[in-house]
């Protein structure tokens, strides 16, 4: 029985994995497939992405279910199939999952508003991430990963759909767009007020992840730090998405460039730090040599 992630965090940093989506991108995953389907038509390719962070150095790794609530899977006809594709999500990522290391269960934004900039109700948000919750449950991860939120009330939805659904400890991380003034999500929130109302409703650990690169995660983490006594979650992008001539997607952060701000993220008040969207198993093996050194 590994001991629980948060008692991991006291004593050290704890290491994430980078992006999933790039990863299946890069191993030939359609424009407009749905990754999380890949769980079950290619367990093959998704279960390497977990192998590749996992011999990186990723004490955690999170499941390849973030577009896998009902209300995001409706956009593939695939709302009915979320128990199934969530659950053998959480299991693909634990067979992978050496001794001693961990799975978190990701859960992503539904792409859909609520009332009355939207169709749905929170209560409807609640129920379809509570049904994702009990799929990653049922398959055996240890944490719940809500993550790349960029509406808090959506987030808020989310963590009490997930808190009634399992016992699990649940983890939240919302994106964040950098301006002169500060930090705020799409939908105007502040660092302040989304790790406070996170707390408040019961999350165990708030963070940062995409949108930002590693040089602006440095201000955000330090301005979530001082807003919760919650441990902090970073996960970085590699910069901008630049489309290539071939039409291939690439990043504008260089690994060498990422990793030189990864010290100061730490010192900044993260206790959890991986990689999100440009990242891949090189970026998570150059964060654990760094990361090394910060401990001794
Ligand atoms: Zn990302």
């Amino acid at each position: 029985m590994n001991a629980p992630l948060l008692e991991l965090v006291k004593n050290r940093v704890v290491l994430f994995d980078g992006a999933m989506g790039t990863e299946l991108m890069a191993r030939g995953l359609p424009q407009g497939a749905s990754p999380d389907a890949w769980t079950i038509e290619r367990p093959d390719l998704v279960r390497e992405v977990h192998e590749a962070y996992f011999a990186a150095g990723s004490d955690v790794v999170s499941t390849n279910s973030f577009g896998a609530s009902p209300i995001k899977l409706a956009g593939h006809g695939l709302e009915g199939r979320a128990h199934e594709l969530n659950r053998a999500a959480a299991r693909l990522a634990r067979d992978a999952a050496p001794a001693g290391r961990y799975v978190a269960g990701s859960m992503g934004p539904t792409g859909k508003f609520m009332k009355p900039q939207g169709d749905y109700t929170e209560e409807e948000f609640s129920a379809a991430f509570a049904e994702q919750a009990r799929g990653l449950a049922d398959g055996g991860v240890d944490v719940l990963l809500i993550e790349t939120q960029y509406d808090l009330r959506e987030a808020l939805a989310a963590l009490r759909g997930a808190r009634s659904a399992t016992a699990l400890p649940v983890f939240v991380t919302m994106t964040f767009n950098a301006f002169p003034r500060g930090y705020f999500t799409l939908m105007g929130d502040t660092v302040a007020r989304a790790a406070a109302e996170l707390e408040r409703n019961g999350a165990q650990a708030v963070g940062a992840n995409c949108t930002l690169n590693s040089e602006q995660m440095v201000g955000c983490v330090r301005a979530i730090r001082q807003a919760t006594t919650l441990p902090v979650i970073a996960q970085a992008n590699a910069g901008q998405p630049i489309i290539g001539e071939d039409g291939r997607v690439g990043y504008s952060q260089g690994l060498d460039d990422y990793v030189r701000f990864v010290p100061e993220i730490v010192r900044a008040g993260a206790g959890f730090v991986g990689g999100c969207c440009g990242t891949n198993p090189s970026y998570i093996r150059a964060m654990a040599r760094v990361i090394q050194k910060e401990r001794s």
